[in-house]
C-alpha cells in the first residue's frame, strides 16, 4: 500500500485563487501587516513568503522591522500604530522574538479583530467555545488538508504529538469539534509508539526530524506532518516521508503541506478581520 499525497500546494493554490477573486469583489483593499524583530533567517523566509502571497491576492501588506535588540515598548509602540492603521485589517507578529520581548504582551496587545493569526486570548478562548471566527492560520490549514481526504471524521482517534496552544493543542480542539476522539502527546508522554499506533489520524508538530517512523503508524492512517526542520540544506518534517507513506492511507509532504496552507489561510483570516471591522462601523 502506498499512501496517497495530500497536495497542500495545490489546495492552498485554489484557496489564494478564491481570496483574489473576493478582493476584487471588495471595495476596500484588505491590508496584512507584518511585525518582524531580528534577523532570524528562517523568519525572513515566512515572511517574504506572506507579503508574496498577500501581493498575489491583491492585499496591501507591509512590514515593520525593528532592530534584534529592540525594547518591549518599541515593539508595543509598533503595534498599537498597526491597531490604529486603517489601511492594515489584519496583524501578524513573527515568531519567535528575541529573549528580552515577552510573546505573550505582545500578542495580547493586538486589537482581537486584526489578529489575522489567532494567537490572541480573546480568539483562541472563542475557539475552546466552539466559536471558530478567527482560528490559528496552521490548525485551519490543517484542518482542510484533513477534510480534502473526503473521510469521514467522526468517532476516529486522532493523536495530536505536540500540546503548543497555537498548533498542537488547536488542531485537538477542532478535530474534536469534528467530533473525532482525541488524544494530545507531549515530551513527557509514555509509550509513545503504543498511542500513535492506535491513531486514525496522526497529527506531528514537534519539532524533531522524522521523529514518526514507519512502525509508529497504523496502516491506512491519516497522517498531517507540522514539522519543518533544517537538516543540513534541506527541510524535512517530523515524519519519515519515505517510509510511512508505504504504511499510511493519506500523507502530506514537507515540503508542500502545511506550509502553504498556512499562508493560505491567514489570508482567509485578514478578509476575516475586514468583516469584522466593517461589520463593527
Ligand atoms: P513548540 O516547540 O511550541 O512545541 C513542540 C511540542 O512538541 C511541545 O508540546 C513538546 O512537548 C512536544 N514534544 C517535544 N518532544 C516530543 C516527543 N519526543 N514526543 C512527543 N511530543 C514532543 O513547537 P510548535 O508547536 O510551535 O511547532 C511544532 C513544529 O511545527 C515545529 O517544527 C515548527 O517549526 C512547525 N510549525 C510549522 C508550521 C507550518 O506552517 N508548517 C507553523 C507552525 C509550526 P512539551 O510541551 O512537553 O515540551
Amino acid at each position: 500500500m502506498t499512501a496517497s499525497i495530500i497536495d497542500g500546494r495545490s489546495i492552498a493554490k485554489e484557496i489564494r485563487k478564491q481570496v483574489k477573486q473576493r478582493v476584487k469583489e471588495l471595495q476596500t483593499q484588505p491590508g496584512l501587516a507584518v511585525v518582524l524583530v531580528g534577523v532570524d533567517p528562517a523568519s525572513k523566509i515566512y515572511v517574504k513568503n506572506k507579503i508574496k502571497a498577500c501581493e498575489e491576492v491583491g492585499f496591501h501588506s507591509e512590514v515593520r522591522r525593528l532592530d534584534e535588540n529592540a525594547t518591549l515598548g518599541e515593539v508595543l509602540e509598533a503595534v498599537q500604530e498597526l491597531n490604529h492603521d486603517p489601511k492594515v485589517h489584519g496583524i501578524i507578529v513573527q515568531l519567535p522574538l528575541p529573549k528580552q520581548i515577552d510573546k505573550n504582551l505582545i500578542i495580547d496587545a493586538i486589537l482581537p479583530y486584526k489578529d489575522a493569526d489567532g494567537f490572541s486570548p480573546i480568539n483562541l478562548g472563542s475557539m475552546f467555545a466552539d466559536d471558530n471566527r478567527l482560528v490559528p492560520a496552521t490548525p485551519k490549514g490543517i484542518i482542510t488538508l484533513i477534510k480534502s481526504t473526503n473521510q469521514e471524521l467522526a468517532g476516529k482517534h486522532a493523536v495530536i504529538l505536540g500540546r503548543s496552544p497555537h498548533v498542537g493543542k488547536a488542531v485537538a480542539t477542532l478535530l474534536l469539534q469534528e467530533n473525532c476522539t482525541v488524544t494530545i502527546c507531549h515530551s513527557k508522554t509514555a509509550q509513545l509508539e503504543s498511542i500513535t499506533k492506535r491513531a486514525d489520524i496522526l497529527v506531528a508538530a514537534v519539532g524533531k526530524p522524522k521523529m514518526i517512523t514507519e512502525e509508529m503508524v497504523k496502516p491506512g492512517a491519516i497522517v498531517i506532518d507540522v514539522g519543518i526542520n533544517q537538516v543540513y540544506d534541506t527541510l524535512v518534517g517530523d515524519v519519515d516521508f519515505e517510509e510511512v507513506k508505504k504504511v499510511a492511507g493519506f500523507i502530506t509532504p514537507v515540503p508542500g503541506g502545511v506550509g502553504p496552507m498556512t499562508i493560505a489561510s491567514l489570508l482567509e483570516n485578514t478578509l476575516i478581520c475586514l468583516a469584522l471591522q466593517r461589520d463593527m462601523k
